[in-house]
This record gives C-alpha cells, sequence and structure tokens, in this order.
C-alpha cells in the first residue's frame, strides 16, 4: 500500500495535499473540479473510515470505479489482476456513486452493485448529519438504476428477506427494465414481499431529492437484453455531475457528449477498455464501449478546461490504467482527464 500512496501524492503534488488536510475539498491543480484530492484508498483500505466533506451542501461520493465483475476479477491471473491481490490498495469496486444531502441526512444510491456489501461501509458515514433511528433503519432513501447488466443492479440481492429485509425501499429505473424486476425471479420476490417499490423513471424528466438537488435519467445506445440503459446528470445548488458508466461508442448516440459535458461541472465517463485486442481471445466487438484512446482523441479539440472535468469510470480488469502507475494512466493525465479514483467525493 504504501508505494501507491507515495505515487499518488507525488503525482496530485504538495499543493493539493496541502488544501485537502486544511480544507478537506481541494481542487485538483489545472481542474475546476472540487473534489477530495486524496482518495480514501490512498488513506485507507476499503471498508475503513473515510474523510467526511466539511461542507453543508450535497455532494457525491464515489462508491466504486471498476467494470461489472471488479478489479481484481474472479479466475484472472494476469499480472494486473495478481498486483491488486497483493496489494488490497489496489483494488477496485463495481461503479456505484452515493448522493449525499447533508441539509436533510437522506441519502440516495446510483447502481446496486454485487460488491454492494462493502460499498455500505463507505456510504456509511454520509452524510454526517443521517439519523439511524430503530434496529433496521432504511439503508439509503432510493436507488436509482441504470440498467440491467449484473454488476449494475445485483446488489439488490442485499434488500430482501435472506438479508436486511428492507421496508418498501424505492428503486427507480426505467419502465422496461421496472417491468423486468417486476416479472422476473429472483427480483419479483423483493417487489412482492414490498422490500421494494419500483418507480418508472421518464427519460429527460428530472427527478426532485430536494428543491435544488434533481437527478435526470437519460437513454444512451448499450446492450439492451433486458432493459434499455440509462445515464443520469445530477445538479445541486451550485454543480452538477454527469454519469455514464456505460455506452456503446460515442458515435452511436444521437447525442454529442460534449454538449452534455458542458453542461456539467463533473463528467464521470465510461472508461471500461483502454484499446482493441485488450481481452486475449474475445471479440470486443460484442462488447463495444469508447475506448480510452478513442475518447481521448475525440476530446482532444476541448478547450482544457472542459477536458478537465472528465473522470474516467468503470475500468474493467484488463484495462492497464487501472494501475495509476502504468503508461496508459499517464496518458489519461496527459491528455488532461483524470482516471477516478475509490471514494472520491463531488460537491453539487
Ligand atoms: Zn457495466
Ligand atoms: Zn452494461
Amino acid at each position: 500500500m504504501q508505494p501507491r500512496w507515495i505515487g499518488v501524492v507525488v503525482r496530485l503534488g504538495l499543493f493539493g495535499l496541502w488544501l485537502s488536510v486544511a480544507t478537506g475539498c481541494a481542487t485538483r491543480a489545472g481542474s475546476e473540479v472540487e473534489s477530495s484530492a486524496i482518495p480514501d484508498s490512498a488513506l485507507a483500505a476499503i471498508g475503513a473510515s473515510e474523510t467526511t466533506t466539511t461542507s453543508d451542501q450535497p455532494y457525491i461520493v464515489v462508491l466504486g470505479t471498476a467494470q461489472d465483475g471488479g478489479y481484481p476479477q474472479i479466475g484472472c491471473d494476469e499480472p494486473l489482476c495478481r498486483a491488486a491481490r497483493q496489494d488490497p490498495s489496489r483494488r477496485r469496486t463495481t461503479a456505484s456513486l452515493l448522493i449525499a444531502d447533508p441539509r436533510t441526512g437522506r441519502r440516495w444510491l446510483i447502481d446496486a452493485t454485487p460488491d454492494l456489501r462493502e460499498q455500505f461501509e463507505r456510504a456509511r458515514p454520509h452524510p454526517p448529519t443521517r439519523k439511524t433511528a430503530g434496529p433496521r433503519p432504511p439503508l439509503f432513501d432510493g436507488v436509482f438504476l441504470t440498467h440491467a447488466h449484473i454488476g449494475h443492479y445485483a446488489g439488490l440481492m442485499h434488500l430482501g428477506r435472506e438479508i436486511y429485509g428492507a421496508d418498501a425501499l424505492p428503486v427507480h429505473a426505467s419502465q422496461r427494465f421496472c417491468k423486468f424486476l417486476a416479472t422476473n425471479g429472483p427480483w419479483r420476490l423483493l417487489v412482492d414481499t414490498r422490500a421494494i417499490i419500483l418507480k418508472a423513471a421518464q427519460p429527460d424528466v428530472p427527478i426532485v431529492l430536494a428543491p435544488d438537488l434533481t437527478l435526470t435519467p437519460f437513454v444512451v445506445p448499450h446492450r439492451d437484453e433486458f432493459s434499455d440503459t440509462f445515464g443520469y446528470v445530477i445538479r445541486g445548488p451550485a454543480r452538477a455531475l454527469l454519469y455514464i458508466p456505460d455506452i456503446d461508442k460515442w458515435e452511436r448516440w444521437d447525442r454529442r457528449i460534449e454538449d452534455l459535458i458542458a453542461g456539467v461541472d463533473v463528467a464521470l465517463l465510461d472508461g471500461t477498455f483502454a484499446a482493441e485486442g485488450e481481452i486475449p481471445g474475445r471479440s470486443m466487438k460484442d462488447i463495444p464501449h469508447p475506448f480510452l484512446a478513442e475518447s481521448i482523441a475525440r476530446f482532444a479539440a476541448l478547450p482544457a478546461a472542459e477536458r478537465a472535468k472528465i473522470r474516467f469510470t468503470h475500468l474493467n480488469h484488463t484495462n492497464p490504467a487501472v494501475d495509476p502507475d502504468s503508461p496508459a494512466a499517464a496518458a489519461v493525465r496527459a491528455a488532461g482527464h483524470v482516471v477516478a479514483d475509490e471514494g472520491e467525493h463531488h460537491r453539487l
């Protein structure tokens, strides 16, 4: 853990370190992003205590940054996965966000991943004003799902009678996804027992979390076997964040990603694969994502301030950028972007 911690601090610079210690919320060099400068992975192993956000404004905590299978991945004996087994500080859990509002003590989850059990420990102290009365307080005030790929909703399994036994937890998803959950076991049991209450979300219609805090789903092209696929814009009193963990290719979308980036302060985007040929023995045509190389090339025309908003998440275990010391991660930074870190915070 020590060598990576040193690497992270050196990269961020002593100024960023000082800022984060002084304020708990710092700006990365060359970036307008107000984020915690030191990821909690550099401070403590997963599940240990979190850095606290001093602001009383709503904020996002990045609960996970890996593709559906997490990093390291089951059965993988490649050097990248071996390195993460030897050094747990390198691990990444499946992509997920927490929205926390200290003004009301409320919090919401975006995507319920197979890693939800340990990600809940990361979410537990947020917001600091949360009241946890009674023996089985609600885990969250709502869950928002992106799509029906296993890494994005399998964590719902923790909500049923076999485990937590949630009571009418609102789960928001597209109409098609709601129908899938309501009509297919084992998920149907969560609905029938009222562990969860399904809320069909309409694309491009904001969902109000507080008068000045909204979340708006929109449809992106993806492999939609059981559901369509949502991205989200979360808009707070001061800042906005764009979240697209899964999309086929930027060019297959009827919207220009650059237009959405222009309307937010932080853009957490699909960084699943670095480049073609990354998965030996598997055609990557069956699992399209924008390669980091393609995104970097596409976004190169943007002004530096726009490029600095972009942070890549949903990294596959084969993506060399999972290692901050890799040339692939250095190429992301050289292009003016960031590889998202587990536990980073973003004010809204
Ligand atoms: Zn995914
Ligand atoms: Zn997917």
